[in-house]
This record gives C-alpha cells, sequence and structure tokens, in this order.
C-alpha cells in the first residue's frame, strides 16, 4: 500500500485561460425578450451550471430584427423543410432568419463555445419535437426550430440540449459531462495533435467514453490504433467526431456498473475481507439503483487515493465535472 500518494487528481478542472463557455436562449436567462415582453428563466440554468461558466446569450428573433413585444412566428409546411411565419399575417420570415442565423453564428465560431442550451418549443429555438402546421391548421410536434437547425448544421460536435431535458438527471448529467469534455477536447487540439497526445488523451478518457459507448470507446482505440497511416487532420476529425458521439449517448446504470467493476478489479485483491465485501455490497446497491452513483465513485475514489493507483487516478471518469454540481447524487 502506497501511504504517500498523491489525491485524485481532478481533470474536470478547466485551465483558467479556457472558460467553459456555453450559448443560450436568452430568455433562459431571466431577459425579457420573448414575443410578449417575458422570460422563461431557468433557475438550473442560472443559478447550477451558471456558477461555473460564462454564457454566450443569443435571442435570435429580437437579434434578427423583430421588436419586444412582437406577432408569435411558427412554423408552417413541410415537416423535413417548414417555414417560419408569423402566425397573425402569414409573412414569411424564414429568410431573414436564416441568413441571420448563418451570420450570427460565424461570429461564435472563434468563441470556442462547448455547448448551447436552447429553449423548448419555440420554432426559432426549439430542438426538437416543435410544433410544425400543416394545411388545415393541424400541428405536428415534429419540427426543429429554424435558428436551432442552422446551429446543429455549422457545429455540428457541439452538444446542444434544452432547458427542458435538463430537469431530468441523467439528461443533464449526461450534457454537463458532454460540455466538459468538449472543452478538453477542444483544448487537446488547440495544444497540437500529435499521436503520443492522442493516446494519452484516448487512455484518460477510457472509462468516462465507456460508460457512454462502448461501441464507440473501441471505434476509438482502432482508430489510435491505426494513427500512424493517418495524417494529424484525419485523425483529429475522425477522433473528434467519434468522441464527441459516443459522449452523446446517455451513459445508462449497467455500463456505470461495468465500469465500476473493472475499475474495482485493479485493487480488489488488495483489500481485506471486510473492506471486499464493503465494496461488491456497494455496487450491488447501485447497480439495483438503491444508491445513487456518487456512492461507489466516491469508495472507489478513496481505493484509487490509498493504493496509489496512477492508471486509475489519471480517469477523468472519477471526476467529470465541478462536484458542487452535485450531478452523481442524482442519477
Ligand atoms: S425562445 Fe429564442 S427566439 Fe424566443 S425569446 Fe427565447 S431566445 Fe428569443
Amino acid at each position: 500500500m502506497n501511504s504517500s500518494a498523491s489525491s485524485v487528481v481532478d481533470p474536470a478542472a478547466p485551465p483558467r485561460s479556457n472558460p467553459i463557455r456555453i450559448g443560450v436562449s436568452a430568455c433562459l436567462l431571466g431577459r425579457e425578450v420573448r414575443w410578449d415582453g417575458g422570460h422563461k428563466r431557468d433557475r438550473f440554468v442560472t443559478d447550477g451550471l451558471g456558477r461555473f461558466v460564462e454564457f454566450v446569450p443569443l435571442c435570435p428573433e429580437v437579434e434578427s430584427g423583430l421588436s419586444i413585444p412582437r406577432p408569435t412566428l411558427r412554423l408552417a409546411g413541410e415537416i423535413d423543410d417548414p417555414r417560419l411565419v408569423f402566425g397573425d399575417s402569414g409573412a414569411d420570415y424564414t429568410e431573414v432568419m436564416r441568413s441571420f442565423a448563418r451570420a450570427r453564428l460565424h461570429t461564435l465560431a472563434d468563441l470556442d463555445l462547448c455547448g448551447f442550451i436552447l429553449k423548448s418549443d419555440s420554432p426559432s429555438c426549439g430542438l426538437e419535437r416543435v410544433r410544425v402546421y400543416g394545411k388545415g391548421g393541424m400541428a405536428l410536434r415534429k419540427g426543429r426550430g429554424l435558428f436551432a437547425a442552422e446551429l446543429a448544421a455549422r457545429f455540428p460536435l457541439l452538444p446542444l440540449e434544452e432547458e427542458g431535458r435538463l430537469n431530468d438527471a441523467k439528461l443533464r448529467e449526461t450534457f454537463v459531462e458532454r460540455v466538459f469534455a468538449y472543452r478538453r477536447w477542444l483544448d487537446f487540439v488547440a495544444a497540437g495533435v500529435s499521436l503520443a497526445r492522442m493516446v494519452d488523451f484516448h487512455r484518460i478518457h477510457k472509462y468516462l467514453l465507456l460508460a457512454h459507448s462502448p461501441e464507440h470507446y473501441a471505434a476509438c482505440g482502432r482508430l489510435v490504433a491505426r494513427g500512424k497511416a493517418l495524417s494529424r487532420a484525419e485523425l483529429r476529425e475522425q477522433y473528434g467526431e467519434l468522441f464527441m458521439r459516443g459522449m452523446a449517448r446517455a451513459a445508462t446504470r449497467g455500463r456505470h456498473t461495468n465500469v465500476l467493476q473493472h475499475m474495482a478489479g485493479y485493487f480488489k485483491k488488495q483489500l481485506d475481507a471486510a473492506s471486499k465485501d464493503e465494496l461488491h455490497r456497494t455496487l450491488d446497491d447501485y447497480s439495483d439503483g438503491l444508491v445513487p452513483l456518487i456512492v461507489p465513485i466516491t469508495l472507489i475514489r478513496h481505493h484509487v487515493r490509498v493504493f496509489g493507483l496512477a492508471y486509475l487516478e489519471e480517469q477523468v471518469y472519477l471526476a467529470p465535472h465541478p462536484k458542487e454540481l452535485m450531478l452523481r447524487n442524482q442519477v
């Protein structure tokens, strides 16, 4: 046992010079920019996440030239290619919004956004299940807001989420993990991609990615293994896409349990009978839904620290985002 072991590293702590910057529909921050002059302040966004990130607020409707208050907009026509029109007059606002969005998104490219939180149900900002009105006035909840569609097309790897879905503890944890993972990926790319650094990045993200998608972890591994045959740009493009697509899959209790068991395998033999029993019971309790993820994680972090297991200490999985958010206390 190595009693002089260093404490578990906190890979989630972002360098001070690289803030976690998140775009957000301005009304979610409490800005009175809605069609009726109101707002939709979201407490998790402002009071929870807001303590750890820098927001880039944006209201596509106001910034594209509309007033407050204003007539409501709606999506109408084809589900796959709806128009953005005014509900009262039917006047078409599609091209104005589209060209505004493209120009505005261009200005965001240098900000290193790590995520975007969008207002649900909005014909401009809604990410999914936005009402699209057909000819007879019937609406199907199958659309995407026009600005959100341009955003997703311009930044395909950027973690996007709606504020309503962030009320779900699992979706919230997944989104925040993706945001912090994207920050680390951007930092990695900015520092210069080499095969050796790629191997390091892949290694420290092993258990985090496994908890989200074993398939993407395996595919990333195969890519790194043949990295010598690829240019640095190919390696960066392909790995970044696989990594972020894998992180976009929600981590499940079953996959977390697998990851925790793998980690426990590194030190199980060094534990006395009582500690081994405690570890078993804790993993079983988590697997059965009796305790949240933070319980087995805390126990494993303790053993990793006590035994000085460098390979596990560096795993991002053990601290993927600030503990003050308490996200793993609820999943
Ligand atoms: S949903 Fe989007 S367009 Fe509507 S008020 Fe909020 S930020 Fe503006």
